[in-house]
């Protein structure tokens, strides 16, 4: 079966078509199209939702031209469109839903709504080395951080997450605060490359509070102090203020996720979202990791951020679950404020 996939939450309009093997093996990417809006949104310092709601709109009918072109397929053998129902801005979804719905109306073929954490969630089992369950998934992502036992597809336990602002947002303030261009995450950790992790003292909130929660509010507070009190300086001392606040962030995030670890005893652990694409993040989870013994997986670094191929693996892997089926309904809605949590299946 051909899984159609489109993803519209937020700035990227992301198309995907993702075979779904009939004998219950690991689905595989035919081909993906993406469109980023960040020049657009750029001018603004941030993402105008009524500018992405129109561009997805521009967008999502020729990416699917492309992908299917790429696949060597045509529309009559998609078997079911999945779109991204939540969480996300209302009216960009609502393209994707729409348009989603359109299609399998026109083809006679069935839809399947799809959460878009999960969809993160699951990107790992794009890459040539998928994890096997149960792991220790640690999502960061611009709008959420959440540290997760997955015990297979549907069945996640939330152990810990952010109680202010998420790991990526983080990154994204810290670096509006410091005078890089939209979006800061990783201009900031390119920028960092070039700096002195330890040039400046920045907080770590919550590292020794013994549970799994984060905070990342109170950091991008220190960052501003830092950049008022360095004045002219700033300019000549910015890789390294960059440098110290990448590593202040990533250090909570491998702490948090090895506690995570040791708590549960699970011997796997399984990076997803936007700030899964950091280099030090990686370096230093996959350091701490191997002392341990303990396997890391990571999405490919393009398919980190938002894409339309998370959206048709969750797709598929939720109907090979047989948790979810597609359906001919076409009476969509989308839920702009979703939690995971909300569709976790029995055990
Ligand atoms: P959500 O999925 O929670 O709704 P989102 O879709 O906006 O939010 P993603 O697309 O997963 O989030 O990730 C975008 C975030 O990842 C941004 O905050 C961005 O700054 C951050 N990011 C991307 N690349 C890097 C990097 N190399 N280093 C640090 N942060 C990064
Ligand atoms: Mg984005
Ligand atoms: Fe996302």
């Amino acid at each position: 079966q051909l899984i159609l996939g489109i993803e519209s939450s937020c700035d990227e309009t992301g198309v995907a078509l993702v075979r779904m093997p009939a004998d219950g093996s690991v689905p595989t990417l035919l081909a993906h199209a993406l469109h980023s809006q960040i020049d657009m949104h750029r001018a603004y310092g941030g993402v105008v939702p009524e500018l992405a709601s129109r561009d997805h709109i521009r967008r999502v009918l020729p990416l699917t031209q492309q992908v299917l072109g790429d696949a060597g397929q045509t529309l009559q053998d998609i078997d079911v469109v999945a779109f991204t129902r939540g969480p996300g801005l209302a009216g960009a979804l609502l393209v994707g839903a729409g348009v989603a719905c359109a299609l399998g109306a026109a083809l006679d073929k069935p839809v399947l709504g799809v959460h878009h954490l999960e969809g993160h969630l699951l990107s790992p089992f794009l890459s040539a080395d998928p994890p096997e369950f149960p792991f220790i998934a640690l999502l960061v992502s611009g709008g959420h951080t959440q540290l997760m036992r997955v015990d297979g597809v549907g069945r996640y336990e939330i152990l810990g997450e952010t109680i202010d602002d998420a790991a990526g947002e983080a990154f994204d303030k810290s670096a509006k605060v410091m005078g890089l261009p939209y979006p800061g995450g990783p201009i900031l950790s390119k920028l960092a490359e070039s700096g002195d992790p330890e040039a400046f003292k920045l907080p770590r909130p919550l590292l020794h509070s013994g549970d799994l929660d984060f905070s990342f509010a109170g950091l991008k507070t220190a960052v501003l102090t830092q950049a008022k009190k360095l004045g002219d300086e700033l300019e000549a001392r910015k890789a390294d203020l960059a440098a110290s606040a990448q590593a202040a962030i990533v250090d909570v995030l491998v702490k948090k996720t090895l506690n995570a670890l040791k708590q549960t005893g699970m011997q796997r652990v399984v990076v997803a979202g936007g700030v899964g694409a950091n280099q030090l993040l990686r370096q230093q989870l996959n350091e701490a990791c191997a002392k341990r013994k303990i396997r890391v997986h990571y999405p490919e670094l393009h398919l980190c951020t938002d894409n339309g191929a998370m959206i048709a693996m969750a797709a598929a892997m939720r109907m090979q679950a047989g948790q979810q089926q597609a359906d001919k309904h076409y009476a969509f809605d989308v839920k702009p404020r979703w939690p995971l949590d909300a569709i976790v299946e029995p055990a």
